[in-house]
């Protein structure tokens, strides 16, 4: 079947990472790192626990453990024979109608099949002894955490590929690994073209604009965790451009530039990139966003992102970071995106995916999206102001006020 993307010669999104995706190959350098270095980096192998967690039974309540017969008896009173804390284990047994004091966390000691809370007890002295009294009914097992309930030897606990959140250097920690092997970083170089740009913190001459594009684009990379070389300002030059590329290249894993890589008449990036090395320039059927240019430079892969600054950054963010992410040897776990009410009516035409900006607004329980005010592709503060993509897809037209929209939350890269 032919899609809209075809009447106009744009190139689904879909198939432009999947044609990249197929193209660049994963880092396989790996390296050991302590774990207090780990956060962000990608694991390089599967995380195969060495035992059980927890290691041993123990308590998981403040109070007594009791050996609990078969026929459930409940016996008047039991003897105190001794308490656990944890580091501090009871290292006899736990006979039928004794018992012992036990803390959260405590080895659940040999004889003992239940933990009674201290609230359902009352303690009895009785001149140098101590009995308790117990007022409910106890289930055997009860307040027990069981040998490898969390992890059982020999589990995957983390696959290869995940980033490592803070959740993931905790799991680690508690297996007791102190070093873990981790992919080494991407080395990416980022650089803007155009002869209008000057770098912020300097005078701007009549007709200049603010080179604003490098530090967002930097800025989402140093989320991803990468090394990136500053290549700085390029102008539209082709001989000073094809230097900076050679250069780029040689340096980098990945080069990114911005500017320059429509139809102009000075726009180089994809000539330079074409004669000096392989060069796939797509019309790609997202909006913003549509020029946008991958290659390969030497041993290099290159991403030209267009200059309109959020055309740069949705380029940057949808068709960009995943391929960057694969080449991490990051595993991408899908997308989610859900579906709420539209407050307003939102203009779209049908030929490309639009990924325009939303608030997505709870009020009293019912999820909203509005879009944030001006949608063109040079308004950055309709991009800060959002916390969502409304996604909009190719062959759909208009959205009226309270229909359906598919929402596509901001991630941890942008947000
Ligand atoms: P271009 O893709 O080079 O034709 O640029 C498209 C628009 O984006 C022009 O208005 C440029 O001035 C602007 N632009 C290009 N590069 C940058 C940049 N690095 N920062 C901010 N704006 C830019
Ligand atoms: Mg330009």
């Amino acid at each position: 079947m032919k899609s809209c993307c075809d009447e106009h010669h744009l190139l689904p999104i879909e198939d432009a990472l999947a044609q990249m995706k197929t193209r660049v190959s994963s880092v396989t350098h790996i390296e050991r790192i302590g774990l207090t270095q780990a956060l962000d980096r990608v694991l390089a192998h599967d995380l195969i626990a060495q035992f059980n967690v927890p290691a041993q039974a123990n308590s998981a309540m403040d109070g007594y453990a009791i050996h609990l017969d078969d026929t459930h008896a409940l016996p008047k009173s039991l003897r105190l024979i001794g308490s656990a804390l944890a580091g501090h284990p009871f290292d006899s047994e736990v006979v039928p109608g004794t018992c012992i004091r036990i803390m959260t966390g405590a080895p659940i000691p040999a004889g003992a099949n239940c933990v009674v809370m201290q609230e359902n007890v009352d303690v009895i002295n009785a001149g140098d002894r101590q009995f308790i009294k117990l007022n409910q009914h106890p289930r055997p097992l009860e307040n027990i955490r069981q040998r490898g309930e969390d992890i059982a030897e020999g589990d995957v606990v983390i696959a290869k590929g995940k980033r490592l959140n803070p959740l993931d250097i905790g799991l680690i920690a508690s297996l007791g690994m102190a070093e873990v092997d981790v992919f080494r970083r991407l080395r990416i170089a980022v650089l803007s073209t155009g002869d209008e740009l000057i770098p912020p913190g300097e005078a701007l001459p009549s007709g200049s604009i603010y080179d604003s594009n490098r530090y967002s684009i930097i800025a989402l990379l140093q989320r991803l965790h990468v090394e990136v070389i500053d290549v700085g300002l390029i102008p539209d030059q082709p001989d000073t451009l094809r230097n900076a590329f050679i250069d780029a290249a040689e340096q980098a894993d990945a080069v990114i530039s911005t500017g320059g890589v429509s139809v102009g008449d000075a726009d180089y990036v994809k000539d330079v990139l074409g004669e000096l090395g392989q060069i796939n320039f797509w019309k790609v059927a997202i909006k913003p966003g549509k020029p946008f240019a991958f290659g390969q430079l030497g041993q290099s892969y290159f991403f030209g992102l267009p200059g309109n600054p959020v055309s740069a950054m949705v380029t940057l963010h949808q068709l960009a970071l995943p391929i960057l992410r694969h080449m991490a040897g990051e595993y991408i776990p899908p997308s989610i995106t859900f579906t709420v009410k539209a407050e307003s009516a939102i203009k779209k035409r049908i030929g490309r995916t639009e990924y325009q900006r939303g608030r997505l607004t709870n009020s009293e329980g019912n999820l909203y999206v509005n879009t944030t005010g001006a949608q063109g592709s040079g308004v950055m503060t309709s991009f800060s102001d959002a916390n969502c993509y409304i996604v909009l897809e190719c062959e759909q037209g208009s959205v009226d006020a309270h229909d359906l929209v598919n929402i596509l939350p901001f991630d941890r890269f942008i947000q």
